[in-house]
């Protein structure tokens, strides 16, 4: 494993180089703004009629349209949604794209999947963050800043991977480290992350439990408490002190009938499922599935969104965030 701090970093091959941040969303915004207070020459590339080209102006970023930015730059950083970055690419990058230029990326999704297929004569480099974009701009104005990954697709100067993390520096990331890693690996263990962890699987776990506590009669309210509130005071100890913090925080009780029974709930069946979804990903069977989706104006999505909004459990969180002055 390697692993990339200041010292590790030449900023001077950004010196006299513009970077243009496409997108001024969650990253957008926080790179933007924290590469430009890091001293470099940043220009913000977005349509004229969205809400963002306001945003950006009302921060004092020097804003043009994306294929102004991406011709006037050489580092072109594409932080717009992953599902759209094929369809503006085509559109408005590819064309500004001069020999030796960093076409740059948080994610590596389409560069990966190869909806977007740019020319040899770019370098292709990956910087992203590790956080959500509030917590990278929060982060870096503290003085500190969130661990990143950075990768290297495509190496047409030979100092691509400078390039990058001179970008991520800028970020602050290599305040806290950023780890080597390559398109192929950031993208799938991504997406089976939030699929099976962190977004699908800790979902439908919290549900679970919630309904299976409702259905036998217990008050929701005290359900919710249980299964989905406490959760993060749990997750919260794991992240600071391990799973043996954890265990050395909540009761001996709580330890002996955790570790008895937690296979009973993640089973063979469930492993077994996780490497079929793996799998998916890594045939590409999901984004294919995600491609057809987007196409077909997202009927899947929007049937489930309407759904999760009316389950029992969003209903009771809504009701006790409030109470408890969590939620306004
Ligand atoms: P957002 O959804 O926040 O991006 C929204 C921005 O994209 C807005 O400024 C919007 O402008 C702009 N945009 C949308 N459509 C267009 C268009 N057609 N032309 C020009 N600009 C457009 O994206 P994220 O910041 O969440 O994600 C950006 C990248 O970062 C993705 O690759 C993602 O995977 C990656 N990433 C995201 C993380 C996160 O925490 N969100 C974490 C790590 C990586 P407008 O106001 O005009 O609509
Ligand atoms: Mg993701
Ligand atoms: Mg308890």
């Amino acid at each position: 494993m390697k692993i990339y701090y200041e010292k590790d970093v030449n900023m001077d091959v950004l010196k006299d180089k513009t970077v243009a941040v496409i997108g001024y969303g969650s990253q957008g915004m926080a790179q933007s703004r924290n590469m430009a207070d890091s001293g470099l020459d940043v220009i913000v590339g977005l349509r004229k009629d969205g809400d963002s080209w306001e945003t950006a102006i009302s921060h004092d970023m020097p804003v043009m349209t994306v294929e102004e930015a991406s011709k006037e730059a050489d580092v072109i950083h594409v932080l717009i949604p992953d599902e759209i970055q094929a369809q503006v690419y085509e559109k408005s990058i590819k064309d500004g794209l001069k020999e030796g230029n960093t076409l740059s990326f948080s994610h590596g999704y389409n560069i990966h999947f190869q909806y977007i297929n740019p020319p040899k004569k770019v370098n292709v480099t990956m910087i992203a963050p590790k956080g959500p974009g509030s917590t990278v701009r929060q982060q870096y104005l503290d003085g500190f800043g969130v661990p990143g990954l950075v990768a290297v697709e495509q190496d047409y100067t030979g100092d691509a991977l400078q390039v990058a993390l001179a970008m991520g520096q800028g970020s602050g990331l290599t305040r806290a480290g950023v780890l080597e890693t390559t398109f192929k690996e950031e993208t799938e263990t991504d997406l089976f992350g939030e699929q099976v962890v962190l977004c699908g699987g800790a979902t439908e776990l919290i549900k679970a439990g919630f309904e299976t506590l409702v259905e036998a009669g217990y008050q929701p309210e005290v359900a919710y408490f249980e299964t989905c509130h406490e959760l993060k005071l749990i997750v919260d100890l794991i992240y600071q002190k391990g799973f043996a913090g954890m265990w050395n925080d909540v009761s001996n009780t709580a330890e002996f009938g955790g570790l008895t029974r937690r296979d009973r709930v993640i089973t063979d069946e469930s492993r077994k499922e996780m490497k079929k979804i793996l799998e998916e990903i890594q045939t590409g069977k999901f984004a294919k599935e995600w491609a057809l989706e987007n196409q077909s104006g997202r009927p899947q999505l929007n049937r489930m969104r309407a759904i999760e909004s009316e389950l029992e459990i969003e209903k009771q969180g809504k009701k006790l965030r409030k109470l408890c002055g969590l939620e306004k």
